[in-house]
Order: C-alpha cells, then sequence, then structure tokens
C-alpha cells in the first residue's frame, strides 16, 4: 500500500528491513547501542562490526541515548548507507508518557533524515517487539508522526518505507495508514 503526502512517497511492504535499499534504515536499538535481539541484532549481523564501532564511539562522546532521541551512522555492509539509530519506549501500560515518546523517535528520525539530506528511509515497528507495545496503538502513533512530520515540514524526504516483519504487524499498518488517510487533510479530494 502506498500513498503519497506533498512530494513524498510513503508505502508499506512486509520484509527484512536490513535488506533495503533506502539510502538509511531505521533500527530499534535500546540506550546503550550495543546491539541486542530483534531488528537490532538482524541489523548489526548484516552490516558488520564497523556499525558497532561506530555506536560505541558516540555513546564515548554523547552518552547513552535517551529514549525519544536519534543518532545516525554509517551502514557498513548494508545497502542502505546510514543506519539512524532510535530508542523507542518500554511498554509500561500506558501512563509513562509512551505515546508521546513513541512519536517523538519517529520525528527525530527524520529529523535527522532531513538535516542530513537524505532521499529515503525505512522505518521498522518500533517498540512492539521486546519493548511489548500493543501493536494497533504502536502502528496509529507510527502512521500519524510520519504523516503529520511530511504534511507540517519541508524535507529531503522523497520516500518513507515501513517494512514489517510479519503479516499481522504488516495489516495492522495498512489500517492505521488507511485510518490516518481518511482523516487527514492529505487524504481529502483536492477542491475545485
Ligand atoms: P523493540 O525492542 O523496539 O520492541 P524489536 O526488535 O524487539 O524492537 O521488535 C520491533 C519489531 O521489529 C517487531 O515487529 C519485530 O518483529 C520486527 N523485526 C525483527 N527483525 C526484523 C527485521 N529484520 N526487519 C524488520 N523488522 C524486524
Amino acid at each position: 500500500m502506498e500513498v503519497t503526502i506533498n512530494e513524498t512517497k510513503v508505502s508499506i511492504v512486509r520484509g527484512d528491513i536490513t535488506d533495503q535499499a533506502t539510502e538509511a534504515i531505521v533500527n530499534a536499538a535500546n540506550p546503550g547501542l550495543m546491539g541486542g535481539g530483534g531488528v537490532d541484532g538482524a541489523i548489526h549481523r548484516a552490516g558488520g562490526p564497523a556499525i558497532l564501532e561506530e555506536c560505541r564511539k558516540i555513546v564515548a562522546q554523547k552518552g547513552r541515548l535517551p529514549t525519544g532521541k536519534a543518532v545516525i551512522s554509517g551502514g557498513g555492509n548494508l545497502n542502505a548507507g546510514y543506519v539512524i539509530h532510535t530508542v523507542g519506549p518500554v511498554w509500561h501500560g500506558g501512563s509513562r508518557n509512551e505515546p508521546e515518546l513513541l512519536k517523538s523517535a519517529y520525528y527525530e528520525c527524520l529529523r535527522l533524515a532531513t538535516g542530513n539530506k537524505l532521499g529515503s528511509i525505512s522505518f521498522p515497528s518500533i517498540s512492539t517487539g521486546a519493548y511489548g507495545y500493543p501493536l494497533d496503538e504502536a502502528a496509529k502513533i507510527a502512521v500519524s508522526a510520519v504523516v503529520s512530520f511530511l504534511e507540517e515540514q519541508s524535507t529531503s524526504l522523497k520516500e518513507v518505507v515501513f517494512v514489517l516483519f510479519d503479516d499481522r504487524t504488516y495489516e495492522s499498518y495498512r489500517s492505521a495508514l488507511q485510518e490516518v488517510m481518511g482523516s487527514s487533510e492529505a487524504g481529502l479530494p483536492i477542491p475545485d
């Protein structure tokens, strides 16, 4: 499924983010940036040790990455030239600012991509694996964050892709995009 917002194509695909050829891929990292399970482990395995080495330097310089923030490294052996590492919130039941922090994670990645004049970026489903964020709620926040960023900000990005690993996650993002476009200005027909 795909839609266009201003001049940027937003699409939802099923797949493995480590195969993507967008200029950047996003890693659902943890604050220590030392790799881990899930998509984080997959990115470091596919990208090789250069990414971890760069992450180590970033943490030595700036400290641990706070939840909702993002940093950029090279892409090592990946097709993507860059990895944008962000930390989504751990789900604690919704009373610890989880929705704002999840939105912030997407925004910070999009800002960093724009600041680096990147043309394309792929996102995984941040926080919905080990971090336990309820999928349908996370999908709505993810999709609305991307749509509102593209409606509000000027950006170098021509393409934003959500790369979802399994059918259930793919379906959840697809219906979230349908819902968000139904209520968004970008989804309305152009008046005469
Ligand atoms: P978090 O700790 O932020 O919850 P996880 O990596 O545990 O991150 O899970 C986030 C999502 O990434 C889950 O939907 C998981 O199925 C998915 N995922 C795992 N491996 C990959 C991959 N190679 N490409 C894309 N998505 C992946």
